[in-house]
């Protein structure tokens, strides 16, 4: 038996993305075709001189991605699919082709799985995705459902995770935290009926929360014209995933609180439920929108890309050294650390 010599006992103090790490430590080397593994959003690989691979795997397990009390199988699909399709967007690719691996446990039907199909080929279909295999198997418990995907890139100009440098601003797409407020309102309305009578800012926190939407015309511009030197999707909320950033680049962060793009829905919610609309803009995963660096002068050029393809660009902040680290610029003039507040798999 192989040993595995310094792992903690415990998957819980190891976390999830030590884990990862460890994984890409003992066996995460690859040959020279291979421009990126472990690490980004997508893996590249060199396909031939013009095109790169991007490849990328999401998986949706039930009652850790979502719950069958407060989701249909048609947006248990769409959700995979945006998965998926967000991690091409961030890597500023053109998706192309699925394969998706269903685990079924008892109680659902044929119908039931053709609605989850509907809601991936839903997502899947408009962004030019064609379905090419997959695979199917009884589970004992709890839908599974991962799907890979494989995306194209032009050779070197895909938006990796560690190319930012110091003195970028630093942008994010949409606005934040929205999908979990979404997700928080649909947990407290278990019932169609009830969900139905929500207002109409709280149905659109709930629609940021089943049909978020995946950047890819941005992130192809963003590739294309050279205009971002680094970018990831926020799945983990924007403080993990400026973490994530900030540790492959190797340089810190500056964010401004005040800065960061808040929607009047999530605004009004969050003075309702007494929660900071800021903290939940800053853990709040799965919103799928864009993270991304770019030079300064880039200002006026992302402004009027940002109309042209209707997104809404904020400049957040600034790439900083790595001695600055990841810290908070409050709207009072203070400074704070930035505590990673993003969902950890294992720690949760
Ligand atoms: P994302 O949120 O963008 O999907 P993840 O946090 O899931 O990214 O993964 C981060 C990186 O670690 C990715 O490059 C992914 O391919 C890699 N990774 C995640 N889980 C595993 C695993 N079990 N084995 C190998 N690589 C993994
Ligand atoms: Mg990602």
């Amino acid at each position: 038996m192989t040993s595995h010599s310094h792992l903690p006992a415990s998957l819980a103090r190891l976390g999830e993305f030590g884990l990862i790490q460890e994984i890409q430590r003992r066996f995460g080397r690859t040959d020279r075709s291979v421009v990126k593994g472990i690490g980004d959003d997508t893996a590249i690989v060199n396909i031939n001189a013009k095109t790169s691979l991007l490849l990328t795997t999401d998986l949706l397990a039930e009652d850790i991605h979502f719950d069958r009390q407060i989701h249909t199988c048609e947006q248990i699909g769409y959700r995979a699919a945006v998965a998926n399709l967000s991690d091409i967007a961030a890597m500023g690719g053109t998706p192309l082709y699925a394969l998706v691996a269903l685990a079924i446990p008892p109680g659902y039907s044929p119908r039931d799985i053709c609605n989850v199909y509907a809601g991936l080929m839903q997502a899947f279909k408009h962004a030019g995705v064609s379905l090419l295999g997959g695979d199917t198997s009884a589970a004992m418990h709890g839908l599974i459902i991962s799907i890979t995907l494989i995306g194209r890139a032009q050779p070197n100009a895909a938006l990796r995770r560690d190319r930012a440098r110091i003195g970028d601003h630093l942008y994010v797409t949409g606005t934040l935290g929205d999908a979990r407020a979404g997700l928080q309102i649909l947990k407290t309305c278990k019932s169609l009926k009830k969900q139905k009578r929500l207002r109409k800012d709280e149905r659109f926190l709930v629609q940021r929360h089943l049909r978020p939407t995946p950047r890819i015309a941005l992130g192809l511009h963003l590739a294309e014209r050279q205009r971002a030197t680094a970018a990831l999707d926020i799945s983990d909320g924007l403080s993990g995933d400026v973490a994530h950033l900030c540790q492959q680049s190797k340089v810190g962060a500056l964010i401004m609180a005040n800065a960061i793009p808040l929607s009047p829905a999530l605004q009004a919610y969050a003075a309702k439920s007494r929660q900071d609309a800021r903290a939940l803009a800053l853990s709040g995963g799965e919103d799928f929108e864009l993270i991304f660096t770019s030079p300064r002068s880039s200002r006026d050029e992302l402004a009027r890309v940002a109309r042209r393809l209707a997104v809404k660009i904020t400049c957040v902040g600034e790439i900083k050294p790595p001695s600055f680290g990841i810290q908070l610029k409050h709207p009072d003039g203070s400074y704070r650390k930035v505590i990673k507040t993003s969902y950890d798999h294992f720690s949760a």
